[in-house]
């Protein structure tokens, strides 16, 4: 599992670190809430840990602002002891599950383990890409947290296009994924589903590029 720990502590969050990496996460460790809210529109986690005493943006605006952009990853706070009016408020934003500081690691990995769990048998891998969201098991796609429809091809172009961020996709590659093994499918129907997926995501800020005579290219987003 890919677990996002957001905490300026760096001692607290590299203990965290190591015993959820020696439970065979990949961990990674953001010091603000501005940065966990960027990693978390460019890249997929599932799960964020995450504290609410941050310098700058707070934990519960970070909560906010993420559930705001629809993205459903499970959150587990972390909040001062005794802090009930901080654990209430996380619930009421969107919060799965909080612990109180100082934190039973033993506890933490238990309830990791749980919020993984819960997560994985209500959805697939998620991929993500600004606002836009595609979820690999239930084969449903979001953009700004409002449901997208897709034609079946066009969620492969898709899937295809965001595997590879920045980086050109060959149309022959996209062919692959596409078509069935007794399709014949032509460069100028991919050109069909690019140009559909343009008119669904430029609004968005979401841009394809073509490469001309070689592929598409799914552009960094910018926000
Ligand atoms: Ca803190």
């Amino acid at each position: 599992m890919r677990i996002l720990i957001v905490e300026d502590d760096a001692l607290l969050s590299a203990g965290i670190a190591r015993i959820l990496e020696s439970e065979g996460h990949s961990v990674d460790v953001m010091k603000s809430g501005e940065r966990a809210l960027l990693a978390a529109s460019q890249e997929s986690f599932d799960l964020m840990i995450l504290d609410i005493g941050l310098p700058g943006l707070d934990g519960f605006e970070v909560l906010r602002r993420l559930r705001l952009q629809g993205r459903p990853v499970p959150v587990l706070v972390l909040t001062a002891r005794d802090a009930i009016d901080d654990r209430v408020h996380g619930l009421d934003l969107g919060a799965d599950d909080y612990m109180a500081k100082p934190l039973a690691m033993r506890e933490l990995v238990a309830r990791v383990r749980a919020l993984t769990r819960r997560g994985k048998a209500q959805s697939g891998p998620r991929l993500t890409h600004g606002p836009l969201e595609l979820d690999t098991g239930s084969r449903r796609a979001y953009l700004n947290g409002e449901p997208l429809e897709l034609a079946a091809r066009e969620w492969a172009v898709l899937e295809v296009l965001l595997g590879k961020v920045e980086k050109v996709a060959s149309k022959e590659v996209i062919i692959q994924a596409v078509a069935g093994w007794e399709e014949d499918l032509s460069h100028n129907a991919i050109e069909v589903y690019i140009s559909r997926l343009r008119t669904k995501l430029e609004s968005a800020g979401i841009r394809i590029r073509t490469v001309r005579g070689f592929g598409y290219m799914l552009e960094e987003f910018k926000a």
